[in-house]
């Protein structure tokens, strides 16, 4: 042990831990993360491991921000928690208007939430809420797409399109449909950005209004990205469509911008890349660089004024956690959002794009690569599945990564990459060929 090393747990059966095959981990312990510097983790022993994916696509300023631990050590000396049940503490309004700036304008109005999939479940609350407030209480149903996440609460679980994150659950909300995929490779396969082709996915939308009626439906829920099924970019035009179609029937338009959001695709939010804002926002991991849990749905003025102006008096949304706003997780959102501007995080990933792009497309030619995609600071590269076996191509390529000093996420046979946005460009160069040489020693 030397003084950058961290005791390992003396048991490791009590933790049950969340997405994990628990058998395998306690039984091979050597994937275990004890510090955090910069672009870097370490093992317990003080191993560097480069960090290929920001933690899970939320520590975009890198890691162990002093301007953010002392942000929070601070505020938890003055106080430490205080409801806002009735009741409020000056940084957590704070905290929401610095939000409110950033978000595309006219989206002003902030509820806190403590996740992602919090931020999903309150965002199709407020949809519900929304239509009901304005009479229209047929607005019930909600729509998803195909390979869509949207965290694991019952809403965004039955909105969101994973098989097996929903199939051993029994039955979900009711009125739910969903949009197919995007993903067309037979077409797009080794585009570079926004696939051209696949916008005529979107009227879909169409005729499931045509099977449903537009008055029953209440709001459309998308990722601009998606990201934890594997880096699928809109195509050219699609989100563009499904906000006409939206606008048509009277449909809200939600963004999960729990992993777009804060730079990652080179510009505060997706919506500003991707030229089409919503009507609702998710967002939550970036928002305090992960330092402590937050999230926050932001939402159109009018959204807002229908819930709160329509209600005569006393609770308008009946809705809220105990740690919505938590004075620390609004301290730690204050001092990310400042780091965001003052360093200009999403100018840095934007200037450092092209060069991402082509050492992410470098590896076409490795073997068993069948599709790159990449926007912003994402890139997505599929392998062929082991004939039988699918998944354990990437899980293998994982842990030699991991076993060269490099941490890289894989889902399926997916290895998808998100980087902090301070990366450089020797930290790509490394990071891209420790996975090229884990890809070809799995071939
Ligand atoms: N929505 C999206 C798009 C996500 O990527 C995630 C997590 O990866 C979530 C929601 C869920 O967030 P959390 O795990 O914080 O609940």
């Amino acid at each position: 042990m030397n003084e950058l090393s961290v005791p390992r747990p003396n048991s490791l059966d009590a933790y049950w831990m969340p997405f994990s095959d628990n058998k395998y981990f306690k039984g091979d312990t050597s994937r275990m993360l004890a510090r955090a510097e910069g672009m870097s983790y370490f093992t317990p022993e003080g191993r560097e491991i480069l960090d290929g994916t920001a933690g899970l696509w939320c520590c975009n300023a890198g890691h162990g921000r002093r301007e953010i631990t002392e942000a929070i050590q601070k505020q938890a000396a003055i106080l430490d928690f205080a409801p806002t049940f009735q009741l409020g503490h000056p940084i957590a309004f704070e905290a929401a208007s610095r939000v409110a700036d950033m978000t595309p304008e006219g989206l002003d109005r902030v509820f806190f939430t403590n996740s992602g999939s919090e931020s999903a479940d309150t965002a199709l609350k407020i949809a519900l809420a929304y239509h009901k407030a304005r009479g229209d209480s047929s607005r019930v149903r909600l729509i998803g797409r195909e390979r869509g996440y949207h965290g694991v609460g019952f809403g965004g679980m039955s909105v969101g399109g994973i098989g097996p994150n929903r199939k051993q659950f029994g039955a979900l909300l009711p009125y739910v449909d969903h949009l197919p995929h995007t993903h067309l490779p037979a077409k797009n396969a080794f585009s570079r950005g926004e696939p051209p082709h696949g916008a005529e996915l979107a009227d879909v939308l169409e005729n499931l209004v045509a099977l449903h009626g537009a008055e029953t439906i209440a709001a459309v829920m998308v990722e601009p990205v998606a990201g934890s099924t594997g880096v699928l970019v809109p195509p050219v035009g699609y989100l563009k469509r499904l906000r006409e179609i939206c606008d048509r029937h009277g449909i809200l338009l939600i963004y999960d911008e729990v992993i777009t959001g804060f730079g990652r695709l080179g510009t505060d939010f997706g919506a500003e890349r991707l030229g089409v804002v919503p009507d609702i926002m998710t967002m939550a991991k970036g928002l305090t660089n992960a330092a402590v849990p937050m999230g926050a749905v932001a939402v159109k003025n009018g959204i807002y004024d229908g819930i709160v102006q329509g209600t005569s008096a006393g609770i308008e949304f009946f809705h809220g956690y105990t740690y919505s706003g938590h004075p620390l997780a609004a301290a730690a959102a204050i001092a990310t959002l400042e780091l965001h501007k003052t360093e200009d995080l999403p100018g840095r990933a934007r200037a450092i794009e092209p060069y991402w792009q082509d050492a992410v497309h470098s590896l076409k030619d490795a073997p068993n690569v069948i599709d790159i995609r990449d926007i912003g600071l994402i890139g997505g590269i599929e392998l062929a599945p082991r004939a039988g076996k699918p998944g354990q191509r990437a899980m293998a390529v994982f842990r030699r990564c991991f076993d060269a000093g490099v941490l890289v996420r894989v889902t399926g046979d997916i290895v998808a990459l998100s980087p902090p946005l301070i990366i450089e460009k020797p930290h790509v160069d490394r990071l891209v060929g420790t996975l090229e040489d884990a890809i070809r020693a799995e071939a």
